[in-house]
């Protein structure tokens, strides 16, 4: 048991806790589930990119799937080996393509036809090889929230399979692009295994297919998007995950490739906040918290469903409210109709599930500085960033204030 109110005396509110312990387990489970073969975890940094954070992987022996070369820079100081990296994106710059090839990261997922050409004219440019594997974009429905799926011909994300084919063939004959892989990834929060294995099987027919022209990939990566319980969802359990996906790719010698984010940190994640009023008008009654949308935005982006937990003395029958923070939007809100107990001033108020795309989607909107956030491992708490105070705010403008 996580004791919340000890924590918020220590370390103020509002406060991410991350519970290391719970990210351990969940990636052994998943390291488990694929044993039968050679695999590479590569852990979605978007998903919770605290560089201590990122390092517990890597400690573990997890690869890093980045989306910006932000994210790549994080998981080489986070200690993430070059060759278990990996770039994927629709936006990637000449820059960070630059770069990535510089840093001899594992390979790049490229998403265009565009890209592809762009990537070789960079390696071209620095003399060098360019490993990458193509998104394939299956035209599977994941079955998941329209904003987080990413694998039908609607979405912005990969390539279709005969675009693919083409791609494969053209980096083949470059001496510039060294074609090693291939990506697909359909949505995230996944909740129903079949969508996986009707994709999986498009996928692997694809890597026979370039097995006959003397394309011979090594890395077949089934990206991320394992779902995980926020309320009552039935989940999939991770040996049937894997099994599913191992099943697709018989006679086939590849090291298969992962890259959960939610899986391993949502449910290890809590935000924590304090009471400050309640309040109550005509047709609701509202309970505001210290924490606001600028620290966690998914119930403001996409209606998110967090589990609300009060720690309170009240005894007082349940009501429901409307949780809401102090930023000026009506989208600033945690949950609706909760029913929650009466509260007092300093009560707590803690958000659950909050270990991915909580703190990463922050901003500092209204001005108001970003929560500190705490490990826990082995019983003990420790810092892994500070409170933003004011002066971070205004760092890069005040010294373009005029007389
Ligand atoms: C976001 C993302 C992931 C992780 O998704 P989760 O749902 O958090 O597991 C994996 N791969 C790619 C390419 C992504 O964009």
């Amino acid at each position: 048991m996580i004791n919340f109110k000890e924590l918020a005396s220590k370390y103020k509110t509002p406060l991410y806790i991350y519970d290391l312990d719970y990210m351990t387990k969940q990636f052994e489970e998943l390291k488990e589930a694929f044993k039968a073969r050679k695999s590479i975890l590569a852990y979605a940094v978007k998903a919770n990119s605290n560089l201590s954070v990122i390092q517990h992987f890597a400690k573990m022996g997890a690869g890093a799937d980045c989306v910006s070369i932000g994210e790549v820079r994080r998981a080489f100081l986070a200690g993430v080996p070059s060759y278990k990296i990996f770039f994927s994106g629709v936006g990637k710059t000449d820059d960070e393509i630059r770069e990535a090839i510089e840093k001899d990261i594992l390979y790049i997922n490229v998403e265009s036809e565009a890209e592809l050409a762009r990537i070789e004219l960079i390696a071209r440019e620095l003399k060098m090889k360019s490993r990458i594997s193509i998104r394939v974009n299956p035209n599977i429905d994941p079955k998941t929230h329209p904003y987080i799926s990413t694998g039908l011909h609607d979405n912005k994300f990969g390539v279709e399979i005969d675009t693919a084919k083409r791609m494969y063939i053209k980096a083949n004959n470059s001496d510039f692009l060294n074609p090693v892989g291939i990506h697909f990834h359909i949505g995230s929060q996944l909740t129903e295994l079949q969508p996986i294995y009707e994709a999986s099987v498009i996928v692997a027919d694809m890597v026979r297919s370039l097995e006959a022209i003397d394309i011979n990939l090594k890395f077949y990566d089934v990206g991320g998007g394992l779902g995980i319980k926020y309320d009552k969802e039935t989940t999939i359990k991770p040996y049937d995950y894997a099994q599913a996906v191992l099943s697709t790719l018989k006679g086939l010698d590849l090291t298969v490739i992962c890259e959960p984010g939610r899986f391993l940190t949502a449910n290890a994640g809590y935000f924590l906040t304090k009471v400050m009023y309640e309040k109550q008008n005509a047709a609701k009654r509202f309970v505001v918290i210290d924490g606001a949308m600028n620290d966690l935005l998914r119930p403001a982006l996409y209606g998110a469903y967090h589990k609300i937990e009060a720690i309170t003395d009240s005894k007082s029958e349940l009501s429901k409210a409307d949780i809401v923070g102090p930023v000026c939007e009506s989208g600033d809100f945690f949950a609706k109709d909760y029913a929650l107990p009466n509260l007092e001033h300093n009560d707590l108020i803690v958000v659950h599930s909050a270990g991915a795309y909580g703190f990463g989607m922050g901003s500092n909107y209204n001005t108001r500085g970003r929560s500190a956030e705490i490990a826990l491992k082995d019983g003990k708490a420790r810092v892994i960033r500070k409170r933003e105070e004011f002066e971070d705010l205004i760092s890069l403008e005040k010294e373009f204030l005029q007389d």
